[in-house]
């Protein structure tokens, strides 16, 4: 029976969430690869209780993560009930619901009735009455704003999430839903952007609005999906993400131009005492974003990732060095 570190919140960084009450853990643990139906449960149990121990409170799951579509959610729920049964009040649990998951008209996009059935059948997926966060994955050009913002404000008014954001919207967008939920009486509390050394610019545009309308920022992808770690330098690992079947990073994004790169910002990681992996972590925590979700195929990678927070600063050389590997000499 797993009983979680009695030390756990001794070293983890807890960040608020914009304006609201909420406080997430600097560092969260994405489900998106590696909890699916074919996964080991030990692994994955392992992986949960690991973060967990190290302070992490923030799960982010979404209604399609797999394979197969759900699985995830079902994984947390067995996890949830056989190891964390006893700790409900200390987990931060997020679900999504934006792109496909059933056939028909109503299992994607942004209406009410996909938004609120998904979130019906994530509960009962994970076995739980609500979810912390609840996110619109991705905007609808199709769906009025106004009925995806009035499927939100229902949502938490029902209790079955208790606060609400939004995933990939623009800056337009989102000045748009917050100011729609403000209507209602229920803040947009988060927004999930991508944001990573390799791929900047969205959240960087993004990241003015947040600040204004008091929007905490939950970011994705900070290890772009592990090109930004020592995983790639000596070919392709076949337990690596590159190697499975998922279509979300394939080999082709390995280019010998890529991985020089990689190896002259490892060089620099090395120099600050850290690797590559801790100092793309923590190079996306230097700007006022609230948490990055971390991704992981083993508890080892979130022991290693944790432990970049013992050294969060960078001076400016260090700084200008990442971006003159990455884009050239940008100082010139
Ligand atoms: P990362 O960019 O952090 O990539 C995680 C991968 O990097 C791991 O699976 C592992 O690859 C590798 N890795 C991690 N730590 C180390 C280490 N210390 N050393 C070597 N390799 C390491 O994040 P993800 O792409 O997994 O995304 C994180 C989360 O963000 C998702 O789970 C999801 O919750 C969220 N997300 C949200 C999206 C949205 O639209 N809202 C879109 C995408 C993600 P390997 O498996 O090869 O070992």
């Amino acid at each position: 029976m797993y009983q979680a570190k009695e030390n756990r919140y001794s070293e983890m960084v807890y960040n608020r969430c914009g304006h609201s009450g909420l406080l997430l853990s600097a560092m969260s643990l994405g489900l998106w690869h590696n909890f699916g139906s074919a996964a080991p449960y030990t692994n994955m149990a392992e992986m949960v209780t690991t973060a967990f121990d190290l302070g992490i409170t923030h799960f982010d799951l979404a209604n399609n993560y797999g394979p197969e579509p759900g699985a995830a959610e079902e994984n947390m729920g067995r996890i949830l009930r056989r190891e964390l049964a006893g700790y409900r009040d200390e987990l931060i649990i997020s679900t999504k619901a934006g792109y496909l998951m059933w056939p028909g008209p109503y299992g994607d996009h942004g209406s009410k009735k996909y938004l609120i059935a998904s979130l019906d059948q994530s509960l009962r997926r994970m076995g739980l009455d609500y979810v912390d966060i609840f996110y619109h994955h991705r905007p609808d050009p199709d769906t009025p704003m106004e009925e995806t913002a009035a499927a939100l404000d229902q949502i938490v008014r029902s209790g079955k999430a208790l606060y609400v954001g939004v995933s990939n919207y623009t800056p337009e967008q989102t000045k748009k839903m917050a100011a729609l939920l403000r209507q209602l009486g229920t803040p947009l509390t988060v927004h999930q952007p991508r944001y990573n050394m390799l791929d900047r610019a969205f959240f960087e545009e993004l990241e003015p609005t947040l600040a204004e309308e008091g929007i905490g920022s939950v970011c994705f992808c900070p290890l772009a999906q592990g090109l930004l770690t020592n995983r790639y330098l000596s070919g392709i690992p076949k337990d690596s993400r590159a190697a499975s079947a998922s279509p979300f990073l394939q080999e082709n994004r390995i280019t010998p131009e890529l991985i020089e790169k990689v190896r002259r910002l490892q060089a620099l990681a090395e120099n600050r005492g850290q690797t590559l992996a801790q100092m793309a972590t923590v190079w996306d925590l230097r700007n006022t974003l609230t948490s990055v979700i971390l991704g992981a195929s083993r508890a080892s990678q979130i022991v290693e990732n944790v432990q970049a927070l013992s050294r969060r600063d960078f001076t400016p050389d260090e700084l200008r060095e990442i971006d003159s590997i990455l884009y050239g000499d940008v100082s010139a």
